[in-house]
C-alpha cells in the first residue's frame, strides 16, 4: 500500500510541527504558508515547502492539494481564513481534512463546513497539565467526547504487587482498566486479566466517565 501523502498549511508552532514529525517518520509532506520566512526554515525538513495564500483557490487547485489525503490546516489566529481554507479544500475534494481550532465556536463552524477532524490543542494541553496538576500519578488524559476520557494513570505504592482483581477498579470506579504498560513505553499489554499483577513502574490506561475518573483520580492521589 503507498505512503499517505500529507499537506500542511499553517507553519506556526503547531503546524511546523506537525509537518516535521511527520516527516520525521518518513512521510511526503507538502508545507504551506503565505510567510516565506517559515517556509524557508522547514524547506530542508519536509519533502516541498512552498509559499501560497490558501484562501486562494486557484493557488490551491495548482498546487494539486486534492491529491493528498490528509491535509491539516494550522491557521490558528486568522478564523477568517482557517474557515475558508477548509471550504476550499472541501470544494476541491480532499479526502480528509484536520482543522485546528482556537475555540469552540470555531469548532463549531468547521464541523458544520465539514472538516473531518477538529483539533483544540491548546485546550487539550491544558486540560493534560491540569489532570497532572491535580493528581501526579496522572501522566496523561485525553478526552474521547464529552462525557467519557482516556487517564494513564502511574501505579501508586499501594497498588504495586496487587492484581486487576484486588483493585477492583471497575467495581469501585465504574471505569475499565484497557492496558497496562511500563513507564518507558517497552512492555505493553493490551489485554489485561484479572491475576495481572501490578509491578513498579506499570502504568494503567483506564477509560472511563469523566466524573467516575475524577473520584479514581482523586483517590489515587491521596496515595492510597
Ligand atoms: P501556533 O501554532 O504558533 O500557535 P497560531 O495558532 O497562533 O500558531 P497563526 O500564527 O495565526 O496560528 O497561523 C499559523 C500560520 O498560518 C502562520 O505562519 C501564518 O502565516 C499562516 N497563515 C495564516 N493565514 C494563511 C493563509 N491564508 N495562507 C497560508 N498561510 C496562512
Amino acid at each position: 500500500m503507498a505512503k499517505k501523502q500529507y499537506a500542511v498549511i499553517g507553519l506556526g508552532r503547531f503546524g511546523s510541527s506537525v509537518a516535521q514529525a511527520l516527516s520525521k517518520l518518513g512521510f511526503e509532506v507538502l508545507a504551506i504558508d503565505s510567510n516565506e520566512h517559515l517556509v524557508q526554515e522547514v524547506s530542508g525538513i519536509v519533502t516541498h515547502a512552498v509559499t501560497a495564500d490558501s484562501t486562494d483557490d486557484d493557488a490551491m487547485r495548482a498546487l494539486g492539494i486534492r491529491n493528498f489525503d490528509v491535509v491539516v490546516v494550522a491557521i490558528g489566529q486568522d478564523i477568517q481564513a482557517s474557515i475558508l481554507t477548509t471550504l476550499i479544500l472541501k470544494d476541491l475534494g480532499v479526502p480528509y481534512i484536520i482543522v485546528k481550532a482556537q475555540n469552540e465556536l470555531h469548532g463549531k463552524v468547521l464541523s458544520k463546513i465539514g472538516a473531518d477532524k477538529i483539533v483544540f490543542p491548546e485546550r487539550d494541553m491544558g486540560l493534560r497539565v491540569a489532570h497532572h496538576l491535580i493528581s501526579p500519578n496522572i501522566l496523561d488524559f485525553i478526552e474521547l467526547s464529552d462525557d467519557y476520557s482516556i487517564a494513564e494513570l502511574l501505579a501508586t505504592e499501594g497498588m504495586i504487587g496487587k492484581n486487576l482483581k484486588q483493585l477492583d477498579i471497575r467495581a469501585k470506579f465504574g471505569c475499565n482498566v484497557m492496558a497496562i504498560k511500563d513507564a518507558n513505553g517497552e512492555r505493553m499489554n493490551i489485554s489485561p486479566k484479572a491475576e495481572d499483577t501490578i509491578t513498579p513502574n506499570d502504568v494503567l490506561v483506564i477509560v472511563g466517565k469523566n466524573s467516575d475518573l475524577a473520584q479514581l483520580e482523586l483517590h489515587y492521589s491521596e496515595g492510597r
